[in-house]
């Protein structure tokens, strides 16, 4: 965080719940007053929890963990949601914004490398003003804006110099797959239009010790008969962001929530596809990333694959 946060920028955030248009659905419910809208969060925090996490890629975890923050209510509805509890359902604590300062100083304070909000989007005043408070009491360590990438551009020019590493999904290149599968009209323009705010703001990734620092980090879950557009996304960051841009592609979907009701995703991806998605990234000139070998993803994520690596 290298900007000091101004009662005028948290008024001016605040002024953005009523009416809410926080994100691109701007939904243009009072949430100050009751009201909810698409993504159901009023105006008080609700956290779902907070630990520090070794699940996240290796430069936010590093050897103490990424300080992971996970909210509640999300401004996607993804019908294969793993967190849907969370995400949909809103699973979680109201909390004061003192609380949650307290939260992120404690993580700093048990060696965690950052500070890591997952799924910030509706909850962005509030975290603005806990992290006023928590930069008073002496935050430090770089805040991650953890995101399924259908953001404002408006609302992400207010957290330039907050926040310090961008970490968004791009899901689909399809605006049909994305109203299908997550409700988000226009999902294609809007993702395009925020990961390029997000690394005009940030830049590539920049690690110091192998630890992430600042920068963009993109993730893209493969999904099954080429739904997430792997190929699409790849060229759209090789050309619209660089060339060195880290993109983890991920393997583990898998079918739930409500995916059942879908039989083309009612299934896990094959290694074909997950091969087929690298290959495409590599066509591009993507080279900066995270791949989990054939082994490891067999071993801990996808054992469905065995027989299929065998026969190829
Ligand atoms: S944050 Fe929630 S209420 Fe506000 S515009 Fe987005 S979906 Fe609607």
């Amino acid at each position: 965080m290298t900007k000091t946060i101004t009662s005028a920028l948290v008024n001016k955030l605040d002024a953005m719940l009523s009416p809410c248009r926080l994100c691109p659905r701007e939904c243009h419910v009072d949430r100050l007053h009751g009201e909810v809208g698409s993504c159901n969060a009023g105006s008080i925090l609700t956290i779902s929890s907070y630990h520090q996490h070794f699940g996240e890629e290796p430069p936010l975890v590093g050897r103490h963990g990424s300080g992971t923050i996970f909210l509640a209510h999300c401004n996607l509805h993804c019908v294969y949601c793993q967190n849907y509890e969370i995400s949909q359902r809103g699973m979680g604590h109201e909390t004061t914004l003192q609380e949650c300062s307290r939260m992120m100083l404690r993580l700093q304070a048990l060696g965690c490398h950052n500070i890591n909000f997952v799924t910030p989007t509706p909850w962005i005043p509030q975290i603005v003003e806990a992290l006023r408070i928590a930069q008073d009491e002496g935050l430090h360590v770089p805040i991650v804006y953890n995101c399924g990438g259908y953001e404002s551009v408006e609302t992400l020019k207010l957290l330039e110099g907050i926040v310090d590493i961008y970490m968004p999904d791009i899901k689909y290149a399809d605006d049909g797959c994305a109203k299908k599968y997550s409700d988000a009209p226009h999902y294609w323009d809007v993702v395009r239009k925020a990961l390029k705010e997000m690394h005009r703001q940030v830049g590539d990734l920049v690690l110091d010790h192998g630890i992430a620092q600042r920068g963009l980090l993109i993730r893209h879950l493969v999904m099954p008969e080429n739904i997430a557009g792997s190929k699409a996304c790849f060229e759209f960051i090789r050309k619209e962001l660089s060339e060195t841009t880290v993109v983890n592609v991920m393997a583990q979907y898998y079918p739930t929530h409500k995916a059942h009701n879908y039989p083309e995703i009612n299934r896990r991806i094959t290694a074909r596809e997950y091969r087929d998605a690298l290959a495409e990234l590599e066509r591009c000139g993507l080279v900066e990333g995270f791949r989990q070998t054939m082994d490891t993803i067999v071993r801990e994520i996808v054992p469905e694959w065995t027989d299929e690596l065998r026969e190829t």
